[in-house]
């Protein structure tokens, strides 16, 4: 049996985030991961000479530290791309994206509501959000504005904007992650890829170790859970109680990606779409968000189709060949961005059955369940990210319960106990 301080669960943003809080500050650390490179969905693709993210990927830093932590691992590569989100509005290409429109008038700071459609009707008038923010939102998330929570309302307006325009690797997300896991590496993190976290051991409700992918046992004192919540908490042994693993309606999303020999298609980094027409909600375009993701005069634009993974939704059920042409068309008309769509050759359609659990209000508490349950436990951490840079700071906040809040590092005497304060087993 081997050991460490921690062990973290997961080689995403969140985990890599966690990795990293924890060796800088001195303390021993074992990540799993069964997936073959870091990064979670933040990984960079290569393929026909193009680069691209599984879906657009804009990092949203709110202050000075965290650009300066990115300009620390990225160096040179961490440009600003000073293009924001852009929409379709009566057939034109607008700055900003739907919930960045705005209504004549000054903005009310109404009361904060239950559902999205509450919560963005008092502060923009329930006429112009019904009209211009309702058929985005509901095409992404498959639900009615009335059962979207508010507080996605209040993160998408807030917490995940860029209206200026943003910071981006030079080589795509991945490079990020890559920089991330290298530095914890550098820092003595031991990273293990292509390895799954198999179960996790919990006896009296207090963790002590996890088994991995190959038989190899881990004793820890302290667990961050950087992957789904409900399939960590499906690991735990003893498992939860009846009712906390009930069934969660997940959103899908299938990715196009569209080359063309052209050196663009749009001066965009990232079109959103509500047109009900046309299959994707979303359309970037990679070159513009870094000249180094695609060969000299040729252009590739990903389009985002979020859906349900069942063979009966109108755009997961078509294969691949003929969601390719549909998007390629709905590039032509409706949009008119693309005069000749047969010119348009799909490198790869990526699908992701279980992106996210639906954002629908009524099941709101079985998605909360499993988490609520592995909170409960000693010794684990959990560190939920909605965002790229949220789930980097989740994982250094939950790295900071499992060294002990207030306390200074560690070092060689070990992480402490967490939220109970309880020592360290090393
Ligand atoms: C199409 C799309 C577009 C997006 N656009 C943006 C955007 O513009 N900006 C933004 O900020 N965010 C965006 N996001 C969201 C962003 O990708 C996520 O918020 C972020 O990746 C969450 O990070 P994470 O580390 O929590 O989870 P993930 O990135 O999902 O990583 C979880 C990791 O857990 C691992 N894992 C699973 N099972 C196990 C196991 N048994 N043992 C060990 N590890 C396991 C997985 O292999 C994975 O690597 C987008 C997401 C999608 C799908």
């Amino acid at each position: 049996m081997e050991r460490a301080d921690a062990v973290v669960l997961g080689a995403g943003p969140a985990g890599l985030g966690a990795a990293l809080a924890l060796v800088r500050a001195g303390a021993r650390v074992v990540v799993a991961d069964p997936a073959p490179e870091p990064g979670g969905l933040c990984v960079t693709r290569r393929r026909d000479g193009f680069a691209y993210d599984v879906g657009g990927h804009i990092p949203f830093v709110r202050d000075a530290p965290r650009r300066a932590w990115l300009e620390d691992l990225l160096g040179d590569d961490l440009r600003w791309v000073g293009r924001p989100v852009a929409c379709v509005r009566d057939g034109a290409v607008v700055r900003g994206r739907y919930l960045d429109q705005r209504p004549a008038g000054p903005e009310a700071a109404g009361p904060h509501d239950a559902t999205a459609r509450g919560e963005l009707a008092s502060r923009f008038g329930a006429a112009f959000v019904d009209r211009v923010m309702r058929p985005y939102l509901e095409k992404v998330d498959g639900v009615a504005l009335e059962s979207i929570p508010g507080d996605r309302a209040r993160r998408l307006l807030e917490g995940q904007a860029a209206p200026d325009g943003f910071f981006f690797p030079a080589r795509g997300i991945g490079q990020l992650m890559d920089a991330m896991a290298a530095a914890a590496r550098d820092a003595g993190a031991d990273i293990r890829l292509s390895t799954a976290a198999e179960a996790i051991h919990a006896p009296g409700g207090r963790v002590a170790g996890v088994r991995l992918a190959g038989g190899a046992g881990v004793a820890a004192p302290q667990v961050v859970v950087a992957m789904p919540a409900a399939a960590a908490a499906r690991l735990v042994s003893p498992g939860p109680p009846a009712g906390v693993l009930g069934p969660v309606r997940m959103r899908a999303v299938a990715i196009v990606y569209l080359a063309l020999d052209r050196p663009r298609l749009t001066e965009e980094t990232w079109i959103q779409v509500d047109d009900a027409r046309v299959p994707f909600a979303r359309a970037f375009e990679i070159a513009n968000w870094s000249p180094l993701l695609a060969p000299e005069g040729r252009t590739l634009i990903g389009l985002e189709c979020y859906c349900r993974a069942d063979a009966a939704d109108p755009v997961w059920g078509l294969g691949d060949a003929a969601l390719a042409q549909a998007c390629a068309r709905a590039l032509g008309d409706p949009l008119g961005l693309l005069d000749d769509p047969a010119g348009a050759v799909a490198v790869e359609v990526l699908r992701i059955p279980r992106a996210y659990p639906v954002a629908d209000l009524a099941q709101v508490p079985a998605v909360r369940a499993p988490a609520v349950w592995l909170d409960g436990l000693e010794g684990v951490h959990l560190a939920p990210g909605a965002a790229v840079i949220e789930a980097v700071e989740a994982g250094e906040r939950a790295a900071a319960a499992a060294l002990g809040a207030g306390r200074p590092a560690p070092g060689a005497a070990g992480v402490a106990g967490g939220r109970t304060g309880a020592p360290g087993v090393r």
